[in-house]
């Protein structure tokens, strides 16, 4: 097929969401081992946009902070058929602060796609979640795992519990499963800018955002190389990050479970009046009164924990730090080997590509 005969083909409103182009963002955090061969597939891809829907790409590496030799490799990726920029962050800030400098210095106008710097998200998916956004006119294009077997047990019941939590009562849910590797519309991309809070939990926000949305399963890749740096301990502390970030729901469970115990309790007193006052039994009591002592006392104690998280959320929103800091740009523009190099001065969230 040729260029032009396949570009005709589409629609004039998929041509014109498709005008802006892509930007591919890819955090990567100790990634020097695979970044290469990663750096290939995403330019074999590219290039395949190009021909099909006449799409411009550029890709966007994020150095969150690497220790071994990321950031030199990624300097040295040509830019064939794409352009690529470097963005190495002053030290490891975490994955989601290195998807929002990603986001911050794509393309304005243009649709972003988040994916993995570690090979587990397969360029090749990247044409049908950019098929579902040109040709169908999907914003959010996101893919969750379709099978989940081969996890272990309590780590799928944790994750299960997780998105009960996050889901409580919500008035929109946020789907379960559904991972980083996502792609969105220009004006989804321009929503997921607009959230003023710096805890940003990107995959709740970007089901959050509404718009239309568009589920795609895939199985992903083993790691290339390397190993994850979410640790069981990690995940549990990052799971309970996203939920006080995100929503009030262990708040209001906090009520309802409270509202439970009250009511049983009122219960049982009730219980015990009758048995003294109509039975006439005296009610034998150490046993009973150490349980509920402690009880109440745990959940109390669990609550006012869950309490204190969200007084931490409030301050570290209130204190308004920046998120990440840049400590250095570099840019190739596709099929020129010159490299731009840009060391912004006070560079932060807030500040970066505006
Ligand atoms: N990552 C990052 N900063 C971090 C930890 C991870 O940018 O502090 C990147 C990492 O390089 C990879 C992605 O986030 O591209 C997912 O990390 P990983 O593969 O360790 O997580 P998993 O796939 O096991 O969820
Ligand atoms: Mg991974």
């Amino acid at each position: 097929m040729t260029l032009g005969a396949d570009i005709s083909d589409l629609s004039a409103d998929a041509r014109s969401s498709a005008s802006k182009g892509l930007s591919i963002v890819v955090p990567a955090y100790n990634e020097g081992a695979g970044l290469t061969h990663l750096h290939e597939r995403i330019a074999a891809l590219a290039a395949k946009l190009k021909q099909t829907y006449g799409l411009a790409s550029e890709v966007i590496y994020v150095d969150d902070g690497s220790r071994d030799d990321t950031l030199a490799v990624a300097r040295g990726l040509k830019a064939t058929t794409l352009d690529v920029s470097v963005i190495s962050l002053s030290r490891n800030f975490g994955k989601e602060a290195a998807l929002m400098a990603g986001l911050d210095h794509a393309r304005r106008g243009g649709a972003v796609l988040f994916m993995d710097g570690d090979g587990q998200h397969p360029p090749v998916l990247v044409e049908t979640l950019v098929r579902h956004w040109i040709e169908d006119s999907y914003d959010v294009v996101y893919t969750a795992k379709a099978h989940r077997k081969n996890e272990a047990m309590l780590l799928r019941l944790a994750v299960r519990g997780f998105y009960a939590l996050m889901n409580f009562r919500a008035r929109h849910k946020i789907p379960p499963d559904a991972g980083d590797f996502r792609l969105l519309s220009p004006r989804a991309a321009a929503a997921l800018r607009q959230f003023p809070e710096r805890n940003r939990f990107f995959k709740g926000l970007s089901s959050w955002i509404g718009f239309r949305q568009k589920r795609v399963d895939y199985d992903p890749e083993p790691r290339a190389h390397g190993q994850t740096s979410f640790s069981p301990g990690r995940l549990i502390g990052l799971s309970i990050d996203g939920l006080t970030s995100f929503s009030v729901a262990p708040l209001r469970a906090a009520i309802m479970l409270g509202a439970l115990i009250a009511l049983a309790a009122f219960v049982v007193g009730l219980m015990i009046l009758w048995e003294t006052f109509v039975d006439g039994k005296s009610v034998p009591g150490y046993a009973s009164v150490i349980v509920g002592v402690m009880v109440l006392g745990g959940m109390q104690l669990v609550m006012l924990g869950v309490v204190g998280e969200y007084i931490g959320k409030i301050i570290y929103e209130l204190k308004a730090r920046p998120v990440y800091f840049v400590a250095e740009k570099t840019t190739r523009r596709a099929g020129s080997d010159e490299m731009q190099t840009d060391i912004p001065l006070a560079d932060s969230s807030r500040t970066a590509a505006e």
